[in-house]
């Protein structure tokens, strides 16, 4: 059943507030690495700090508002100028050498990102880690495979880096449709997700996370089996894990995602996305939110999205 328009801001609000407050919690979460020092991590702290993967977000969201489409070369200078402006956000350095690359050698940045790693590109999470925005952009179209293939291209190339970002954006895109006050539907949710995979890597690991469910694996066992390096099919593959064994609270997943080793703020910046735009805004703790760096800023940005999505995601 499609949101109605109410729900559909609490859920583009959601996906982008509870994306970077995934973002902070698990950038936290590297110092402090159980629940209970972190829960008290949480209440001492005066702001929660999101990272490169907000900023980015921010970015592709920035990009899509002002554009109106996907623009690839925009997107691309867009993310440069805001690395620019706040190069200490903790970006890995494939960005970063895109766009010395894109600049230096007079590429675009699709061209400089094929580059990267004796040019077969990146199968990182950076693409997907960042790509919340499109899908709720895209979440009603038949395109969104390819337009989050093209937000990948601009820095991931490799096959896998753009696979992963597809992936993610669809769970985003799901999430949107789907009425949280109704039973939660894991086993079409992860089908849709798995109809969509087109890397064999990804396909292996999204059949392996449905076995985990179904056999209620431990969140650390699930870790060590689906892998926690920042390649995306070993972090995506975790967060969706944390987003499905815990649909109804999106505080639940965020535990989930990010006490268990890996790459903890793309984890809680892509689980947390996924379930903002379930369950909406109202889901998140406002405690929390209250103390998210820029908060005003990222609930401006979905409202702008909103306002620029595609006539058909309009009701
Ligand atoms: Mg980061």
């Amino acid at each position: 059943m499609p949101a109605d328009s109410q729900d559909k801001k609490s859920k583009y609000l959601g996906c982008l507030l509870g994306g970077a407050l995934g973002d902070a919690i698990g950038e936290l979460a590297f110092r402090y690495r159980d629940r209970q020092s972190l829960e008290a991590a949480l209440a001492r702290a005066e702001m929660l700090r999101y990272t490169d993967d907000t900023a980015m977000a921010l970015g592709l969201a920035e990009s899509l508002a002002r554009r109106g489409i996907l623009d690839q070369e925009d997107l691309g200078r867009t993310f440069h100028r805001n690395f620019l402006k706040e190069p200490w956000r903790g970006y890995a350095g494939g960005p970063p050498t895109v766009f010395q690359m894109a600049q230096g050698l007079g590429l675009s940045y699709v061209e400089a990102a094929r580059l990267l790693f004796g040019g077969a590109g990146s199968f990182g999470n950076g693409a997907a880690m960042r790509v919340a925005p499109l899908g709720l952009f895209f979440y009603d179209s038949p395109e969104i495979y390819e337009q989050a293939a093209a937000s990948a291209a601009v820095t991931h190339a490799h096959p896998l880096g753009a696979d992963g970002a597809a992936v993610q954006a669809l769970a985003v895109a799901q999430a949107v449709k789907l009425n949280p006050r109704e039973p939660f539907p894991r086993e079409a949710f992860l089908a849709g997700l798995r109809a969509c995979a087109r890397t064999p890597e990804m396909q292996a690991k999204l059949c392996l996370l449905g076995d985990l469910l179904a056999a209620a694996t431990p969140p650390a066992a699930a870790a060590r089996a689906l892998g926690q390096s920042v390649a995306v099919d070993e972090s995506l593959p975790f967060a969706l894990f944390a987003f499905l064994s815990h649909p109804h609270s999106y505080a639940d997943c965020l535990w989930d995602a990010v006490l268990h080793g890996g790459d903890r703020d793309t984890l809680g910046a892509m689980a947390g996305a996924v379930s903002g735009a379930y369950l909406g805004l109202g889901a998140i703790p406002r405690h929390w939110l209250e103390k998210l760096e820029n908060h005003r800023l990222i609930e401006a940005a979905a409202l702008a999205l909103l306002a620029r999505a595609p006539r058909q995601n309009k009701e």
